[in-house]
């Protein structure tokens, strides 16, 4: 047997302990924007029967088609890794009774696993967070989800995303529009790429999407869905880009925006950055009125989004701000019974909401410090068992060092890390 040490499955990365520190400061900046809307966490499994994504995400999606991570279970049964949220989310709500009678917001977060080609920004496993309102029908809701995402996005420092929007309709109109965009496309086969050949008797709607620029000119001369539209839907995204409005965010109206899932009616959009290479959507969402039918629950609108943290850690990440101290003290130890007194240290320490971390595994007073000064702590706390004070070392600023009796310690680092 070969004794070659073992590598990650390919686009699954591992996220290392400097950079977590930013997926966190992400993660919570959202749960703290999220409750202040009302919304409420779910959680639900990594794995669902293979059926629950056939029926939800369509047959014919690229998703479904080739993307997912399916097996057989001991038992035989088919199952899949998650591919995305929403069909979960609303399994999960139909078994559970959620949507009778109420209205539901809800948030997850959590790892997605999809087997695409791994680049830059598009990974086989991957994050999300994702949003789901349900019971409400109006365009309220829609413009309340989109304000939401442009706070996240105010919250976390991030100015240039910009938001475009479209409406699909009802699957009604969809299907008379889809007839004459196939009759369009069939005139133009010449100039159709090979992906959009395969999608035009399977998924025509999506070749809008293409990605490729020799399809932009057939795409841009193609029938507009927004003409096809019925009267409701138009009057919904009428109200919509009013609310938009009055609340003074800016956004385009995309007529070539879809949404790769079958399931999405009327309101789609989509927050794009032009910081991210090619996969430059960090963000993307709509309404999907008829899925939790579709699904065995009852009719209930719906309407959510799901963000790309991937995509959002690498924007943040470009902003090069200076991360918040991980550590407030690291605490070195020397003499004889020192690690006692370190211990209780430390432990005193956390009591008033500090951060510290003791120095354990002996060594000189030198090397001790250097690990010190690596593990990014504000100040060194030199805990000497011979001395009745600890010398307090500041590691990060110009401040004199001090000596205090241990029990002055906690109260002489709060005053200066707590209140800030
Ligand atoms: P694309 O057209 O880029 O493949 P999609 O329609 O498949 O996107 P959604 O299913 O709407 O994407 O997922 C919502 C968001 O999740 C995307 O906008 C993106 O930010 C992120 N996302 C999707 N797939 C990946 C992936 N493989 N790696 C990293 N992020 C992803
Ligand atoms: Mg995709």
């Amino acid at each position: 047997m070969s004794n070659k040490a073992l590598q990650a499955v390919r686009g699954m990365n591992d996220l290392l302990p400097d950079a977590v520190v930013l997926w966190q400061r992400i993660e919570e900046t959202a749960r703290m924007v999220f409750s202040s809307y009302g919304y409420r966490e779910i959680r639900f499994p990594l794995v669902e029967k293979t059926e629950l994504y056939a029926r939800a995400i369509g047959q014919v999606t690229d998703i479904v088609e080739k993307e997912m991570y399916t097996f057989a279970d001991r038992n035989g049964e088919s199952l899949t890794l998650r591919p995305e949220g929403t069909a979960g989310c609303v399994r999960a709500g139909i078994e559970n009774g959620l949507f009778y009678n109420q209205v539901q917001r809800l948030w997850y977060a959590g790892p997605m696993f999809r087997h695409e080609r791994p680049q830059k920004g598009r990974y086989r496993q991957f994050h999300q967070i994702g949003v789901e309102t349900y019971g409400m029908e109006g365009p309220d809701i829609d413009a309340e989800l989109i304000l939401l995402t442009a706070r996240l996005w105010r919250a976390l420092k991030l100015d240039h995303l910009s938001l475009q929007i479209n409406s699909l309709g009802t699957p009604e109109c969809r299907t008379r529009y889809r007839q004459e965009l196939v009759a369009y496309l069939e005139s133009r086969r010449d100039a159709l790429d090979e992906d959009s050949l395969r999608r035009l008797s399977t998924n025509p709607l999506r070749i809008l999407d293409s990605k490729n620029p020799s399809m932009e000119a057939v795409i841009s001369q193609a029938p507009r869905l927004l003409e096809y539209l019925d009267e409701a839907s138009s009057a919904h995204f009428g109200q919509l880009q009013k609310y938009l409005d009055q609340a003074g965010l800016s956004y385009q109206v995309n007529p070539r925006l879809v949404r790769g899932l079958d399931y999405y009616t009327r309101t789609v959009f989509e927050w794009v950055s032009d910081k991210l290479g090619a996969q430059g959507t960090a963000c993307a969402g709509g309404r999907y009125d008829g899925l939790v039918e579709q699904l065995g629950g009852k009719p209930t609108p719906a309407v959510g989004f799901a963000l790309g943290l991937d995509r959002l850690v690498e924007l943040v990440d470009q902003q090069a701000l200076s991360p918040p101290a991980t550590l407030h003290a690291y605490i070195s130890v020397s003499g004889q019974g020192a690690e006692a007194q370190g211990l209780r240290l430390a432990e005193s320490l956390r009591d008033v909401g500090l951060k510290a971390q003791l120095h354990c595994g002996g060594g000189s007073l030198k090397s001790q410090l250097k690990k010190a000064d690596q593990s990014g702590a504000v100040y060194a706390l030199l805990l000497d068992s011979a001395k009745s004070v600890i010398e307090i070392k500041p590691l990060r600023t110009q401040e004199p060092q001090q000596a205090l009796p241990l029990d002055d310690v906690g109260h002489y680092l709060t005053a200066r890390l707590l209140n800030i």
